[in-house]
């Protein structure tokens, strides 16, 4: 294991809190009235007998509480009468998930891990969100599933099985809690109906590039990205929202055409041969299909290129061989190369590529007319750096799963 990564460098700035409006094991919970789109939370808001001249409005009013006030907790909706602010309380909830742990690097990077309710997978589920604060910017790095059901050899999150997916509100509330933490949202006495400007946010990107394959998990992913960009709300630009996939080519499409975001590929091999043992998913979708899809991303140019990940493995993809074959894959598609040190895990056998070798591969890519950063891994310290993400959660056995269900029941009740 690489000797800078120790958890006990790491400062862990908050403990184990106790979850804010819920208890841990919530079987009966309340639905959230985040990660809706309007039209969702209009239906919710009618079922629950507000009057349907109003509902447009009351939408409109919890849009700008949830997202750009970022309140979380119905109290402080000042605008919304006192019997209106209880019935929403006795039916839905906005609390954030449960912080089990937050951690900030040497450099300045935080991971949380975040604590969600079972939602089938039998015990409650946990995931890691990522911050990382650099010079102009700042990018958060949200997990889509628990676990993943592909199988990247190199990859720490691969080595986790799949759990579950997460829903769009869960994708969110990654987002909503940074912005939390970071003090990004603006604080009460900000006058009601000012706008915070987009400037000056800590969190002005998102990368779909935490743990899980976000086109395996489409549609909460979609619903979840265009609340994120929604101009009304959170107001993220499609163009700082980059989604990570290993080659879900049947999704890339509709990605662009249905989300409109920033697209990136884990393409980390330009040989079926050797991409077939390091993606796994290249059996499925080899790389003719992959760069076919890329070229007919909708929205593609030299404006808006698609990056290609490439994770620099020591004698495995590093020769100048594969500089050129890579130059050569994509030759005519507005791309950009992010060249990514590897970053090692507890208990992997690839090592990451000498220095000298990496600035070798880098040299080539530049001269056939990329400028092809070396992405400096962040967060090393806290494993929190590209495929280092994992969580302990495992889906139980039904059997296990039932009798969970049955002791939780009888201790809470299934309704509160
Ligand atoms: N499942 C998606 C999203 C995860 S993104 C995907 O694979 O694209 C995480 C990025 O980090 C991917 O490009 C992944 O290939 C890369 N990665 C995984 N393990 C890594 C490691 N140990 N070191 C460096 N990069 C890694
Ligand atoms: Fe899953 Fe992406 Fe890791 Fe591959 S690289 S195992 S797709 S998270």
């Amino acid at each position: 294991m690489d000797e800078t990564m120790s958890l006990t460098d790491a400062m862990t700035v908050s403990k184990p809190k106790p979850p804010v409006a819920k208890p841990a094991f919530d079987l009966g919970e309340k639905p959230s009235l985040i990660g809706l789109t309007r039209e969702e939370m209009a239906a919710a808001l009618k079922e629950k007998g507000v009057p349907d001249k109003q509902v447009k409005m009351r939408v409109s009013q919890l849009w700008n509480w949830l997202y750009v006030r970022g309140v979380s907790d119905f109290d402080a909706m000042t605008n919304v009468a006192k019997d209106m602010r209880e019935m929403l309380k006795a039916h839905f909830t906005i609390a954030r998930p449960e912080i089990v742990e937050e951690q900030v690097s040497n450099d300045g990077t935080r991971k949380w891990l975040l604590r969600f309710p079972p939602r089938g997978a039998g015990r409650p589920v946990e995931v890691e969100t990522v911050y990382i604060p650099e010079e102009g910017r700042g990018t958060l790095c949200i997990s889509s599933q628990v676990g993943c059901s592909l199988t990247c050899s190199f990859c720490h999150t691969g080595t986790q099985r799949l759990v579950r997916n997460l829903t769009a509100e869960e994708i969110l509330a990654q987002l909503l809690l940074a912005r939390d933490r970071l003090g990004d949202f603006p604080d009460r006495d900000t006058p009601l109906g000012a706008m915070v400007p987009a400037e000056g946010r800590k969190v002005s990107n998102i990368v779909m590039m935490g743990m899980g394959e976000p086109l395996y998990n489409f549609e909460s992913v979609k619903t979840a990205l265009l609340i994120a960009t929604d101009g009304d709300g959170l107001s993220l630009s499609r163009r700082r929202v980059t989604l990570s996939t290993s080659g879900v080519v049947p999704e890339i499409f509709r990605t662009g055409d249905e989300i409109g975001v920033m697209l990136a590929i884990s393409l980390h091999a330009v040989r079926d041969d050797l991409r077939d043992i390091l993606v796994p998913i290249n059996k499925k979708y080899p790389l003719k299909e992959l760069i076919e899809a890329c070229r007919a991303y909708p929205g593609l140019s030299n404006a808006r290129r698609i990056t290609f990940e490439y994770v620099m493995l020591k004698d495995v993809n590093d020769s100048l061989e594969d500089a050129k074959g890579l130059v050569q894959l994509l030759k005519g598609v507005p791309a950009k190369i992010n060249l990514i040190p590897f970053n090692p895990w507890p208990g992997t056998n690839y090592q990451c590529s000498d220095w000298e070798q990496i600035e070798k591969f880098a040299d080539f890519i530049n001269a056939a007319g990329y400028a092809s950063p070396i992405r400096t891994p962040r967060g090393r310290d806290i494993l929190a750096a590209c495929g280092q993400l994992k969580s302990e959660s495992e889906r139980m056995r039904k059997t296990e799963r039932l009798a969970f269900e049955a002791m939780m029941i009888a201790n809470h009740g299934a309704d509160d």
